[in-house]
């Protein structure tokens, strides 16, 4: 949140002042070929550039690792810094005096910086506390010694009801602490704190802002942990535990390493593995892999090896191929944490563990049962969870890998299984096909701007499978209603979804140019795929309408069949790709 105004005219200004090849050429040496700039990529480890930056565009491209967006991304990704915070570094640069915000978004803001300030003060508190007797002795028996607590910002929660309260009322309103989550409200308007007797836990976002505290019990009292509710600022199954130090090491690793639990992760860290996460006593969700996936290449999914750890494994495997990374899986022996075997083994040892990790296939095949017939038996259930993965190659591959090691014919696996309305979900991250492509490539790149919203006239919007290639149809749609011409930076501006922003970014490096010539040959081509569906769908509609005697629609349907026949010829035996 920022105190300015960062409405879209405001934007746009900045966009058009800061000099993409200057900010990204600060950070790595870029080289000119063509109309862009070449250099190596900083957010993924490489020895040939394949980081590109198009000065007329805005916009920059990894080939390698697929991040892209404008100069604003590039700010956001590399210095680690809010979209508002971004910006405003990049006004002050290029001299753009930004205007100052409504009084209704700085009142959000007061509010929001107020919440942030409380977990601050909390944090200082809790800190201060983390020496007295009993937690010390409970991060000792844990292995935990001062140094590196005070290094993850360990803290204590006195045993009375009210001892934070009493501290931070003094600067706070009740409804700050409240809203903040570290203290409760019971019935009558009763308040007391909501962690009492319990070593805390700072957890942060990405950028390292605190939203939350995990609170464990020193003794067996249950709940064994507590986490700060949902609030304005912290939401479980987005944040993952320590990412804001292990995503510093993500490049040089080349992995992340997810694990179950707070003290398993300080273990790690405190071990050699700097790249550990933690997820917050919940399964890991799509978001969480998002964020993964949007760092690094890889994930070793580090569980239990006892039943549940077994399942919570298949489910992050599943969760993780969608995000389409890379996923091994270490289960460790039944009942053992990596705290404890890497204090056993020493740190040595338990990396060659995590080094030597099942690939993915291996993981599902072994999981699939011993022999041939289990595992011809859960064939089926486990193809659906590599249907997960949006990239059609990859999940071929492993389709074939699991067959086989199940025995079955891969004549045989044909149609088993065969990733349909999985795959459709997933794919807004595979790329739209090459005529969608094409088309968007024309009309945000390669025709006249003054002549793009005539030709997106021409394609209506069931003409495009592709989620990304609709959502941006639909915005061009928006721009044009508006009055405004089509161009690149307005696209890149309103486009939210990341996906598809990289995609945006990436069409003028993944597609050719589109000639005129070809644009008309592609806008033909899907005219015709969205025509021969709409036939097939009007003959099994007739097929219904007949065996159940509606003669009208039968009538209704033959008149529209009549109409697309005179546009498309005698009916062709299949559904066209747009190639
Ligand atoms: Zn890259």
């Amino acid at each position: 949140m920022s105190d300015y105004d960062l409405s879209r005219r405001v934007l746009d200004q900045v966009r058009e002042a800061a000099d993409i090849v200057a900010v990204v050429g600060e950070h790595l040496t870029l080289r000119k070929t063509g109309r862009n700039y070449v250099g190596l990529c900083p957010f993924h480890g490489e020895k040939t550039p394949s980081f590109n930056v198009s000065r007329e565009k805005g916009t920059y491209y990894c080939f390698g690792c697929k991040r892209g967006g404008d100069v604003i991304d590039f700010v956001m990704e590399l210095e680690r810094v809010p979209f508002a915070e971004a910006v405003e570094r990049l006004a002050e640069r290029f001299g753009i005096r930004l205007p100052p915000a409504s009084p209704e978004a700085r009142r959000r803001k007061d509010e929001h910086d107020q919440l942030v300030e409380v977990m601050d003060a909390a944090q200082a508190v809790f800190v201060r506390q983390v020496g007295e007797d009993r937690p010390r002795a409970f991060l000792e028996r844990r292995g935990v010694s001062l140094e590196l607590a005070a290094d993850f910002g360990l803290g204590y929660a006195k045993g009375e009801w009210r001892a934070l309260y009493d501290e931070l009322r003094r600067r706070f309103s009740e409804r700050a602490l409240i809203a903040a989550g570290v203290v409760v409200e019971g019935e009558a308007g009763r308040v007391w704190d909501r962690f009492r007797d319990r070593v805390t836990i700072p957890i942060r976002l990405a950028r390292g802002r605190l939203v939350a505290f995990g609170g464990r019990v020193l003794g067996d009292e249950t709940p064994k942990y507590l986490n700060s509710p949902e609030s304005s600022l912290f939401s479980k199954s987005h944040v993952l535990f320590a990412l804001d130090r292990a995503s510093r090491t993500f490049a040089q690793a080349g992995r992340a390493i997810v694990v179950e639990g707070y003290f398993d992760c300080i273990a790690m860290h405190h071990n050699g593995f700097a790249e550990t996460v933690a997820t917050l006593g919940t399964a890991l969700s799509e978001h969480h892999a998002r964020e993964l996936a949007r760092r690094v290449p890889k994930v070793v999914v580090c569980f239990d090896g006892d039943a549940a750890g077994r399942q919570a494994a298949v489910g992050a495997v599943r969760t993780l191929l969608g995000a389409a990374v890379e996923v091994d899986v270490l289960l460790l022996p039944q009942g053992q944490d990596p705290d404890d075997i890497v204090r056993h083994e020493g740190s040595e040892a338990f990396r060659g563990r995590v080094d030597g990790a099942l690939a993915v296939t291996d993981f599902l095949l072994e999981s699939m049962g011993p022999t041939r017939e289990e595992r011809r038996r859960n064939l089926l259930q486990t193809l659906e969870i590599v249907n997960a993965c949006p990239d059609p190659v990859r999940r071929f591959s492993m389709r074939e890998a699991l067959a086989r090691g199940a025995g079955v014919p891969l004549e045989q696996l044909g149609q088993i299984g065969s990733p349909t309305v999985v795959a459709q979900q997933a794919t807004v991250q595979a790329l739209p096909d090459k005529g969608e492509l094409a088309l968007l490539r024309a009309l945000l790149h390669d025709i006249e701007p003054t002549r793009r919203s005539d030709v997106l006239a021409r394609v209506p919007g069931d003409a495009v499978l592709h989620p990304a290639t609709r959502e941006v149809l639909r915005v061009l749609r928006k721009l044009t209603e508006n009055g405004a011409l089509i161009e690149l930076a307005a696209v890149v501006a309103e486009v939210e979804d990341p996906n598809v922003r990289r995609i945006v970014a990436g069409l003028e490096h993944e597609a050719p140019a589109t000639s005129e010539d070809r644009l008309e040959v592609v806008i033909a081509l899907l005219m015709r795929r969205r025509d021969e569906a709409r036939r097939a769908d009007i003959l099994d509609k007739m097929r219904r309408a007949e065996s159940a005697g509606d003669k009208e629609t039968l009538e209704r349907l033959k008149a529209e069949q009549t109409e697309l026949i005179k546009r498309l010829g005698p009916p062709s035996p299949g559904v066209p790709e747009a190639k």
